[in-house]
């Protein structure tokens, strides 16, 4: 069956420092015991190499939070799937709403993102999701089923069973409105039903569907709860380690 898994993401915060620091207080955190569910931090490039190094002998791993859609080559400031699998990291958020917005990222360039990263033996963490006037014209629906088909129903069933969704609503990231567990619930379920229709059931009960969106320690019990909720991927609550280890707890 699939994995419930809880994955933070730092986004553009902390210095190396600060980073080791949070991956150590975390790590530390855990010891004595055994989480029920797989726990991934997201943490900035420069941070990957050593942050692998510090979470060493402890049940967490690690993301980047981006590749390059590019192999290699004269692409300055790029870091390609390669690299990052280099350093130990074992998976790559994509498709992250503020890269889609704000770095132009196109169904086109995720699709070959996801390529590079599962060819580099990433896990893609991918995330969908629609914006704030999309959910008010009740579009939600089509809004994730074309981020699907745009960049990653061209997977072959087998790589398809290699990535991870995570349904963000881009209202609800940073915003502090969360979705109510019967909001994500009847959308997971029905990106679900699309991963059956096209890759059939066995494929879609072994995709893990995470949540994001504002999700914390107050409300991750209530959102896991839900049957085709199979964990979070978390931003603001997964700079504190006691907050990202109550959302672990949740499960
Ligand atoms: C995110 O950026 O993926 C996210 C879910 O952020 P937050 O938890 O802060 O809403």
């Amino acid at each position: 069956m699939r994995k419930n898994i809880v994955a933070g993401n730092w986004k553009m915060n902390k210095t190396l420092q600060e980073g080791i620091a949070l991956a150590t207080e975390l790590k530390d955190a855990l010891v004595g015991t055994t989480p029920n569910c797989d726990v991934v931090i997201g943490t900035p490039f420069i941070h990957l190499a050593t942050v692998v190094e510090t979470v060493k002998k402890s049940p967490i791993k690690v993301a980047a939070q981006n590749c390059a859609d590019k192999e290699s080559g004269a692409y300055t400031g790029e870091v390609s799937a390669s690299m990052i699998k280099s350093t130990g990291v074992n998976y790559v958020i994509l498709g992250h709403s503020e890269r889609r917005a704000y770095y132009g990222e196109t169904f086109e360039i995720l699709r070959n993102k996801v390529l590079l990263a599962l060819k580099n033996e990433l896990t893609p963490i991918f995330c969908i999701g629609e914006l704030k006037e999309e959910r008010e014209a009740n579009k939600q629906n089509e809004v994730v089923k074309a981020q699907l088909e745009g960049s990653v129903f061209n997977l072959s069933a087998t790589d398809f069973g290699k990535i991870v969704i995570a349904y963000e609503p881009v209202w609800a990231i940073g915003t502090g409105l969360t979705a109510t567990s019967e909001q994500a619930q009847e959308i997971h379920a029905f990106i679900r039903s699309l991963i059956a229709d096209k890759y059939g059931k066995e494929v879609a009960d072994s995709t893990s569907i995470l949540y994001g969106g504002s999700c914390n320690a107050g409300n991750a019990a209530e959102l896991f709860s839900k049957p085709d909720v199979d964990g979070g991927l978390i931003g603001g609550a997964s700079l504190k380690a006691v907050d990202f280890k109550a959302i672990i707890s949740a499960f």
